[in-house]
């Protein structure tokens, strides 16, 4: 008996999964699985990838290309359940096997990439590309394949492959170590109220809440406060103690930048400095050219063109909102300017002055299972699809819902599992991934298993959950991902779903956010969650008319992140003493950013960028905002929200279609023509 064969018996990765649809066994599955099964993972993968390297026949499409998209799988599996667990379900000895298989990964990856053999194969096939009869989709996989291999280093020297290999895995643990210090910031800070008077202008809601944090960390009867977004943001809007503001929010803007075991200053620098060293190992300028030269943008400039072009309208509109508030703060005999923890308080005042809407309005109208049923219903009316509530799937926490999506016929078209309370275990933000790709295989499509992850208020009390607007729409921008996994219809996993470049990857989602707050669907789903009354019409008006209220504060301080992002990555010297603080100090002074307003990530809690995959990335929101408000605006033209032409349409040529061709063409041949950036303008209020 092998090893292997050994813990094959009670290691659910190495079994056939008995469950529904063959997704992961959740209460199977303990810690001391991972480890053997990535090393196993790694082990198969190398014996295969061995045998692609070391076939004696002739290299082809099947046997090179094709036969690696199919290598792997074990390594996949354990990989997806595993990243999926911590980023939501973390703690030390999660985080330990992190520490010491990533670095490990990293290295697998580049042995194959690295390989001389195997790459010699694909190029002899991508050299005879040409006369080999291969259908669109095939002619894709093996451009994108050799691609990435050159991109990965198959061309350069030995001791290049080496030092390549080392700056990988540095990466690679650098970046865990960041958003490990993230998480543990985000939970070390909290701020404990034992007065009842400090409590001053917070809404019910929000103080029960906190009474209920309280009693979790051990200060029953006390009310406690924390960075999580559902209680930093309704406190920043409604708290009258400004002093606590000031602290809430400075707590907030400082993750990361303490000096001590957390910092992340450092790990900013010494990234930014070995993204550099790589770029220019492969032949590029800075880190940016390597990065955009395989998205939409192609290269730096045309990022910052785009970036330049909003910032200015942007920022006077930024301005005029700050003189706003001023004049406020002067006409109630407050001796004091503006400061960046005043905006979120006097927005929310301001917003009630002018259009008598306030965020706690409208809540009651908000409940989770509600705006979900609504993102559902926006589905089946453009796209038939069905939502069905399934309770025998196994779930990683009992927060977890899964849901089975179908078509109008009632055939299958994969699992959604939604997972949207914070917890300690969690970090912060949304977002969608996956526990199984979509592909075909045999001639049979094998249907994906895609999650959304959140961080929305929770039910308190007797009182369900009841979100904000601005994570309504976070809910409908998940959900969107969430669709382009589930209806891919692609022949190979590297290529379906959301496997698009970072730049195209918003449109799905980001389009979504556009119908939660069209009046006909908020008819549809914005029901008091205690009498199921519509949303009043009156009340649709004032968000109507309140739409363009703080665009230029949410503009310019997203655009303020795009910048240090870019600047970040457009270093042409590599610098790993570099003082993170003043480098970012001079970028966001570059462009004038008034100090009311802060970058919405600073370098040390940016994880977009230093923790996550978007590294001269964070643009693609803009990029695909300029795609999505044109693509809505497809529908706007035939006078119907749901038209059936033009939903077909994004099905077929966008959401079905993963990184199978060229993302412009993918676009064009949904709206016959190139984006405009006139309809983002429009509805910023920009133009
Ligand atoms: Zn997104």
């Amino acid at each position: 008996m092998t090893a292997t064969t050994a813990l094959a018996a009670d290691n659910p990765f190495f079994a056939k999964w008995e469950t529904p649809f063959g997704v992961p066994p959740f209460d199977e599955i303990k810690l001391e699985h991972y480890a053997p099964a990535f090393e196993e993972g790694m082990k198969l993968e190398k014996e295969q990838v061995a045998a692609i390297a070391e076939n004696p026949a002739a290299p082809t499409f099947e046997n090179t290309v094709e036969a690696l998209e199919r290598s792997g799988a074990l390594l996949d599996r354990v990989s997806m359940v595993f990243f999926a667990m911590k980023s939501s379900m973390t703690n030390d000895e999660l985080q330990a096997i992190a520490k010491d298989i990533v670095p490990k990964l990293s290295e697998h990856g580049d042995e194959i990439r690295l390989s001389e053999p195997l790459f010699r194969r694909i190029e002899a096939v991508y050299e005879q590309k040409d006369d080999l009869d291969l259908t669109a989709e095939q002619m894709r996989l093996l451009e994108e394949n050799y691609k990435s291999f050159v991109r990965g280093g198959a061309k350069l020297s030995p001791e290049k492959k080496e030092r390549l290999t080392e700056i990988n895995s540095e990466l690679s643990l650098l970046s865990l170590n960041f958003g490990e210090h993230v998480l543990k910031e985000n939970n070390r800070f909290e701020l404990v109220i034992e007065d009842e008077a400090d409590l001053a202008g917070l809404p019910e809601g929000v103080i029960a809440a906190a009474a209920e944090t309280a009693k979790e960390r051990g200060h029953e009867g006390k009310w406690v406060f924390t960075l999580h977004k559902p209680s930093l943001i309704p406190f920043l809007q409604y708290s009258e103690r400004r002093d606590l503001r000031e602290k809430m929010y400075k707590a907030y803007i400082n993750r990361g930048n303490h000096d001590d075991e957390l910092d992340n200053k450092k790990i900013c620098a010494e990234m930014a400095a070995l993204r550099v060293e790589k770029a220019k190992l492969l032949g590029y300028e800075t880190h940016a050219h390597f990065v955009l030269e395989d998205n939409m943008a192609k290269e730096p400039g045309k990022v910052y063109e785009l970036l330049r072009k909003l910032w200015k309208p942007a920022l006077a509109r930024a301005k005029a909102e700050a003189a706003e508030m001023q004049k406020m703060i002067d006409e109630e005999g407050g001796d004091f300017k503006l400061q960046s923890w005043d905006w979120w308080y006097y927005a929310e005042k301001l917003k009630k002055a002018k259009y008598d809407l306030d965020e706690e309005m409208l809540r009651p109208y908000l409940k989770l299972e509600n705006v979900l049923k609504g993102a559902f219903d926006v589905a089946t009316r453009l796209y038939g699809l069905q939502f069905e509530k399934r309770s025998d799937i196994p779930v990683y926490h009992e927060d977890v819902t899964c849901y089975e999506v179908k078509e109008a016929d009632g055939s299958h078209v994969g699992l959604l599992y939604v997972d949207y309370f914070p917890r300690k275990s969690k970090r912060g933000g949304a977002w969608m991934s996956e526990f199984r790709g979509q592909s075909k295989k045999d001639g049979k499509s094998i249907r994906p298993v895609i999650y959304n992850v959140g961080n929305f208020s929770k039910p308190t009390g007797d009182k369900p959950s009841l979100l904000s607007f601005e994570e309504t729409e976070t809910l409908f921008h998940e959900f969107g991902h969430a669709l382009h996994g589930l209806l891919s219809d692609c022949n190979y996993e590297s290529l379906s779903g959301t496997n698009v470049s970072r730049d195209f990857v918003e449109l799905p989602s980001q389009v979504m956010e556009n119908w939660a707050s069209e009046t006909e669907v908020l008819k549809m789903y914005a029901r008091h969650y205690d009498t199921n009354e519509p949303m009043p019409d009156e009340l649709i008006e004032k968000i109507r008319k309140a739409r363009h209220f703080n665009q230029g504060f949410a503009t310019t301080e997203y655009l303020a992140a795009s910048f240090l992002d870019m600047d970040w990555h457009t270093l042409a010297e590599a610098d790993p003493d570099k003082d993170t603080l003043a480098f970012e100090n001079k970028a966001l002074d570059e462009i004038g950013l008034i100090p009311e307003i802060i970058s919405r990530y600073r370098s040390p809690y940016f994880q977009h960028i230093f923790a996550g995959g978007y590294s001269s990335g964070y643009y693609s929101y803009i990029w695909s905002a300029v795609l999505d408000a044109d693509a809505f605006e497809a529908f706007k033209e035939t006078g119907d929200l749901f038209d059936q032409e033009t939903a077909k349409a994004f099905r077929k040529n966008v959401l079905s279609k993963g990184n199978t061709d060229d993302p412009m063409k993918l676009y064009k041949k949904f709206r016959g023509k190139e984006p405009a950036i006139e309809p983002l303008l429009k509805r910023r209020g920009l133009d």
